[in-house]
């Protein structure tokens, strides 16, 4: 057969396969539709992640059965997704929300010593923006970058693989919290401008840690979010003065904060002036020296109660070894946080700072796809 006919050919079993699915995709949007008169009077959300995350998972094993990348498939199926979600969506005008709390827990919460940030006064899950980014709700982030600027190579580096993974938003500490004073403090502002130019280069907004007062204005000028750590949660003229920063605050949880604690603490910055304010899990402490901390998955459900901020975690932090933490960023997904933070570095053992618990690109690569359901 010639060329040209064979490329007919396999033309025309294209089009019959097209013809296939779009019938299929079809049956898909009826069943849909079906759905949606089953769920009519019912308070169920559009949305399902944990369903959503089952299903692909399912497709991921059938397409790595049949030795094909399942990446690509992954992908269009997520798309079929999201438009089946906006079809209910848009068939219900707004989603449902309850316009009320449980009396217990709006009695419970009544006797918190916070309000701007409790569900009381704000029922629907509330979103951040940090530039083009959505943080909250519906929404599924991933913020990646080394623990600590190093280098103009180092960072951009790692920003550009934070882009070609899907990461979000890039992170890099500049003034770095270490608990020597011996160990390496941070590149300061020369860091932050490289931080800045490796954000700007690859299209992501940019996060790094502030941790005093004097530092709030440079850190504001060129970072899109700024960060408190966990050693400075309670810190609470730094707090105070973020609610004046002008750009969204990422908000650690303390190393031995209970989680009223943290949601107070969200309160000062709210209080002043800043309702954008980010929640981070990053592990406590406990009697436990197997992981660095310990990761209280707990929290973020709890605080999903309690509160209507995003909240995200950080298994990098709360358990110090990279062997752990693409299992850990699955739980924070299935768990239903809005979002993870991750450390990376091209060679983590010469990292000037958390090389044991940083990830390899290989390793970053793998926790995406690990991942990729939920995004
Ligand atoms: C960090 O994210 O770089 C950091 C120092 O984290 P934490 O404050 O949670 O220890
Ligand atoms: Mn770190």
């Amino acid at each position: 057969m010639s060329s040209s006919h064979q490329i007919s050919a396999i033309r025309q079993q294209l089009d019959h396969i097209d013809h296939d699915l779009t019938k299929q995709l079809i049956a898909r949007f009826q069943s849909i539709q079906s759905i949606l008169h089953a769920k009519q009077g019912l308070d169920w959300p559009a949305r399902d992640h944990g369903r959503e995350a089952q299903i692909l998972q399912g497709i991921q094993a059938l397409a790595e059965q049949e030795n094909v990348d399942p990446s690509p498939i992954v992908r269009l199926f997520k798309t079929i997704m999201q438009e089946s979600v906006k079809l209910q969506k848009k068939a219900r005008g707004h989603a449902p929300s309850p316009q009320t709390l449980p009396p217990s827990l709006s009695e419970a919460l009544e006797k918190k010593s916070y309000k701007l940030a409790s569900r009381l006064n704000h029922i629907e899950d509330s979103l951040v923006s940090v530039n083009e980014v959505v943080i909250g709700g519906d929404h599924r982030t991933v913020i990646a970058g080394p623990c600590a600027v190093e280098s103009e190579g180092q960072i951009m580096e790692c920003a550009a693989q934070a882009k070609q993974q899907g990461a979000h938003i890039l992170r890099g500490g500049c003034f770095k919290p270490r608990s020597s004073p011996y160990s390496f403090q941070g590149m300061g502002v020369e860091g932050l401008k490289l931080l800045e130019n490796a954000g700007k280069e690859y299209g992501l907004p940019v996060v790094t840690e502030v941790m005093a007062i004097d530092q709030v204005e440079v850190v504001a000028k060129h970072s899109d979010l700024l960060q408190v750590g966990a050693r400075n949660m309670q810190n609470f003229d730094l707090l105070r003065a973020l609610g004046k920063a002008g750009k969204p605050v990422v908000l650690k949880r303390g190393l031995m904060a209970t989680i009223d604690e943290w949601l107070s603490s969200a309160e000062y910055v709210m209080a002043h002036g800043n309702r954008d304010v980010i929640l981070c899990e990053r592990g406590i402490r406990s009697f436990d020296q197997s992981t660095r901390n310990t990761l209280d998955i707990s929290a973020v459900p709890v605080v999903k109660e309690r509160s209507h901020l995003p909240v995200i975690v950080d298994p990098s932090h709360a358990a110090g070894k990279w062997q752990y933490i693409l299992d850990l960023s699955r739980a924070s997904f299935a768990v239903g946080a809005h979002g993870i933070m991750i450390e990376i570095h091209p060679k983590p053992e010469e990292a000037l700072s958390d090389g044991p618990q940083s990830l390899k690109f290989d390793r970053f690569e793998a926790l995406m796809l690990a991942v990729s359901p939920w995004l």
